[in-house]
């Protein structure tokens, strides 16, 4: 039979969030960021059911890139990351890999490559994210300066970074906006502001290129309802089975360090998924999980392969029941905010021990 803990991900649903993400933004073209293993939907499958839809995928490195590029993947591939030898530069271009240049060295490792075409160049504009890319005011020279390497594509991408789009009313983000066109004014180049946050809440961020991720995978970016990523489909389930079920008396504690103690005579059920698998281990008592579609509260620590969950008030259960730890009827966002971390963090750190089926 073996453990019941697995991953199902829906990649119709995948598509409807990638074709929303082409609703919203109609003018502009959207790559579909699938880093870290698609932020744990599996990195392949994801780009296979992307690719008749997306003009490009974007990875954080290199390792990324080459994988995509084995499992048969044509489509280009920006790397967000930075950081390449001059080797590499000669890979990235024969293998259709798009180059972040983001400091100087990048710039010295085009001028020390040999690719045998000229490899796609964007390049980063730091515009308040303080983590990668040039200051605005390096951008009119960084770029006469890329224009005359012959190891670089004429046309150009210019991109930007926000730090703060899922918070809608921080005024960061309109001020990241003024900067990056201030910084690119006179510059007859593609430009590419928007994440998943950017492109669904802010009109002005939709350039020629935006740069969705999680969005893809049907999660929420902001905290609060918000008309489009209302209507995102989420694509992963994480589900596992009933594989005890006990009654504790009043009065006895359940689990590591006795943290959870019964208030009343109670059904405890444990469930086959735990740390070990990805689930947070700071989810506390009472974080929701759905047994038998039902919500029923978690209670004491969650351990390496297992959880413990309150289901007296729900209809007898029974060993194999089925649990959903997140799904459409759960959103891994709300686990994450249980568990104080956020839902990107949640899907991406996953482990390979949980195994991901596709429908
Ligand atoms: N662009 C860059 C440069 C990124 O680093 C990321 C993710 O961190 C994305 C786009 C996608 O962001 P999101 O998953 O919030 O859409």
């Amino acid at each position: 039979m073996g453990r019941p803990a697995k991953a199902s991900i829906d990649l119709n649903a995948l598509r409807a969030n990638y074709r929303l993400a082409q609703e919203v933004a109609p003018h502009s073209q959207s790559l579909a960021v699938v880093k870290a293993n698609a932020y744990g939907h599996g990195a392949v499958a994801c780009a296979r059911a992307l690719e008749s839809l997306a003009p490009a995928f974007g990875v954080a490195c290199i390792e990324e890139a080459l994988k995509l590029r084995a499992a048969g993947i044509s489509k280009p591939i920006l790397l967000l990351e930075g950081s390449f030898t001059a080797d590499e530069v000669a890979i990235a271009a024969r293998e259709n890999f798009w180059l972040m240049v983001e400091n100087e060295q990048h710039i010295e490792q085009i001028r020390a490559s040999h690719p045998d075409h000229p490899v796609q160049v964007w390049i980063k504009v730091d515009t308040g994210m303080h983590r990668l890319g040039m200051e605005p005011a390096q951008l009119p020279a960084v770029y006469e300066t890329l224009k005359g390497l012959p190891q670089v594509m004429d046309e150009m991408v210019i991109a930007t970074h926000f730090s703060s789009a899922d918070s809608l009313d921080d005024p960061t983000t309109r001020l990241q906006i003024k900067t990056f066109s201030r910084a690119c004014e006179g510059l007859e180049a593609p430009r590419s502001l928007a994440n998943s946050a950017g492109l669904m809440a802010w009109a002005d961020a939709r350039a020629q290129w935006n740069r969705p991720g999680f969005m893809l995978y049907g999660a929420s970016p902001f905290d609060r309802p918000q008309a489009v990523a209302d209507r995102l489909r989420p694509v992963m389930t994480l589900s596992s089975g009933v594989i005890g079920l006990r009654q504790v008396a009043a009065g006895e504690a359940v689990g590591y360090a006795r943290s959870w103690v019964a208030q009343r005579p109670s059904t405890i059920a444990t469930v086959a998924i735990g740390y070990g698998d990805g689930y947070p281990r700071h989810a506390p008592s009472g974080t929701p999980v759905l047994v038998n579609g039902q919500r029923a509260p978690l209670v004491g620590r969650v351990s390496m392969d297992m959880i413990t969950v309150d289901v007296t008030d729900l209809p007898p259960v029974s060993l194999n029941d089925p649990v959903v730890l997140w799904g459409a009827e759960l959103p891994v966002n709300e686990i994450a905010a249980c568990a104080g971390t956020i839902g990107y963090e949640l899907l991406t750190r996953m482990t390979g021990r949980v195994p991901l089926s596709y429908r």
